[in-house]
C-alpha cells in the first residue's frame, strides 16, 4: 500500500505509470525521484511505448467527426451550449473587472483554467497548469519527441520547469462564488464554506437515516427537526428504511472487497488523464469529452464521455450523469479482461466515488459500455451540481486506474 500513498502525493511524478505493486522497486524509486532526475526517468518510464506515432488531439489532425471546443465561445454560444458551460470568471460583474482581469492573467496558457493546483512555467514564464503540464510531457514521451511549450516552443521538462508558488497563492486568494448562497469566497476556504458554513447548504433531515425524505437548506434544518414525525414512528414503520440503509451498506462492503481482490493483480496501471470537450459532427451537434491517447499493457486506449447519455436536449433537464467508457484503440489477438475505474487523482477537484466496472476487450469487443461516472449527491440528490461544476471546467482531469486479470 505504502507504493500508492506514496506515488499519489508525488506531483513530480510522470502521468502514466505502470503500477507493480510490492516487491518491485523500479516503482518506489520513480515516486522519491527529485526534480532534478525526474525528467530523464520520465523518458525511459512510459511503459514500452516510445516510438509509437499517434494522433492526440494537441496536434496532428483532430479525429474525424469533430472539433475541439474553443472554450471561450462554448460558454457564450447558447443553443447546443449545453446550458451549464458558464465559467465563474465569465459571470463576474462589473465592480470585479480587477480580479477577473487578474485571473486572466495567471490562467494556464494552455487550457485557460486557472489553476486549483500545482501551476508550472517554462523558462520563458509561460504558465501551465499541473495537468495540463504533465500532460505535454506524456504526449512529448509517447511521440518519442522533447516536449516543448506551446507557447514558446522552449524544451519542457520535469528538470527545466519550475513551480510558481506565487500564481498558486494568488490563484487562491481570488475569489469565486458558493454555488448555494452565491456569495464570493477566496478559492482557498469554498470548500469550508460549501460544506460547514453556508446556511444555504443542502441538508439532511437527522432522521433520514429512519426514512425521512426531507432536503432543505441548512438554516430550515432546526426547525423541520422540531415538527419531524419520523421519530414517532413505530419499529414496525422504520424498518424498510433501515433494510435499504443495510443494502447500501453490503453493497459498498462488495466493492471494497473486489477491490482488494483487484489490488492483488500482477497487472496495474494507472494513468491521470484529461478529458476535453468536443462536439459531434450531426445536424444536432452533440458535446461528449474524450481523452488523448494513453498506453497500459502494451495498447492504446481512449476514454470518451458523454453527459445525459446523449439525449436529445441536456439542457432542458435539471437532471445531469457523466457516463464513460474505455475504448482500445489498438488491435489485439488475445482477449484481455479488465477491471477498471475512474477516481479523482492529483490534479482535479472532483468529487467522484468508487464504482468498478469491466469489460473483455477482443478482437472484435473494443469499446465498454458507457458507466455511470459517481458523483456525489448534489441539490437534486443525482450528482447534477457536481456534475454541472465539471462541465464549467475546460477539462475534466481524472486517474483511471486498470487492471488485467491474467488468464
Ligand atoms: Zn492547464
Ligand atoms: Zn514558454
Ligand atoms: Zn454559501
Ligand atoms: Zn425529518
Amino acid at each position: 500500500m505504502s507504493t500508492v500513498e506514496s506515488s499519489s502525493s508525488a506531483v513530480q511524478q510522470p502521468p502514466s505509470s505502470t503500477l507493480p505493486l510490492l516487491g518491485d522497486n523500479q516503482h518506489s524509486a520513480l515516486a522519491s525521484t527529485s526534480s532534478s532526475t525526474a525528467s530523464a526517468s520520465s523518458s525511459s518510464s512510459g511503459g514500452g511505448v516510445v516510438g509509437v506515432p499517434l494522433d492526440t488531439q494537441n496536434s496532428g489532425e483532430p479525429p474525424a467527426k469533430k472539433q475541439l471546443l474553443d472554450p471561450n465561445a462554448a460558454s457564450s454560444s447558447s443553443p447546443g451550449g449545453g446550458g451549464g458551460l458558464s465559467s465563474a470568471a465569465a459571470a463576474s460583474g462589473t465592480h470585479e473587472k480587477l480580479a477577473y482581469r487578474i485571473s486572466t492573467a495567471l490562467c494556464c496558457a494552455v487550457c485557460l483554467d486557472l489553476p486549483k493546483t500545482a501551476m508550472y512555467q517554462c523558462q520563458m514564464g509561460h504558465l501551465m497548469c499541473a495537468a495540463c503540464f504533465t500532460h505535454l510531457l506524456a504526449d512529448g514521451r509517447l511521440r518519442d519527441q522533447i516536449a516543448t511549450c506551446p507557447n514558446c516552443r522552449v524544451e519542457i521538462s520535469k528538470s527545466t520547469a519550475s513551480r510558481n508558488l506565487a500564481v498558486e497563492k494568488a490563484a487562491s486568494e481570488l475569489p469565486s462564488e458558493c454555488q448555494f448562497c452565491n456569495k464570493e469566497f477566496p478559492y482557498k476556504s469554498l470548500e469550508r464554506h460549501e460544506q460547514h458554513e453556508c446556511q444555504e447548504r443542502p441538508t439532511k433531515c437527522k432522521y433520514h437515516r429512519i426514512g425521512c425524505q426531507w432536503r432543505g437548506p441548512f438554516h430550515e434544518t432546526t426547525e423541520h427537526e422540531r415538527n419531524c414525525l419520523h421519530p414517532q414512528k413505530s419499529g414496525y414503520e422504520v424498518m424498510a428504511a433501515l433494510e435499504a440503509h443495510d443494502v447500501m451498506i453490503k453493497e459498498e462492503k462488495k466493492m471494497f472487497n473486489t477491490l482488494i481482490d483487484l489490488l492483488s493483480y500482477e497487472k496495474i496501471i494507472f494513468n491521470d488523464l484529461q478529458m476535453k470537450p468536443y462536439r459531434t459532427d450531426e445536424y444536432v451537434h452533440k458535446l461528449f469529452y474524450e481523452t488523448a491517447r494513453f498506453s497500459a499493457f502494451n495498447q492504446q486506449w481512449v476514454v470518451k464521455a458523454r453527459i445525459n447519455n446523449s439525449q436529445r436536449d441536456p439542457h432542458q433537464s435539471n437532471e445531469r450523469t457523466i457516463t464513460y467508457q474505455l475504448i482500445l484503440k489498438t488491435k489485439t489477438s488475445t482477449p484481455m479482461s479488465i477491471h477498471f475505474f475512474a477516481l479523482k487523482g492529483p490534479f482535479s477537484d472532483m468529487k467522484v466515488s468508487t464504482q468498478i466496472y469491466k469489460h473483455d476487450f477482443t478482437e472484435t469487443s473494443t469499446e465498454s459500455d458507457y458507466y455511470v461516472l459517481p458523483l456525489p449527491d448534489g441539490t437534486g440528490g443525482t450528482g447534477s451540481s457536481e456534475c454541472n461544476r465539471m462541465l464549467a471546467n475546460k477539462g475534466i482531469n481524472f486517474r483511471l486506474l486498470m487492471f488485467l486479470l491474467n488468464k
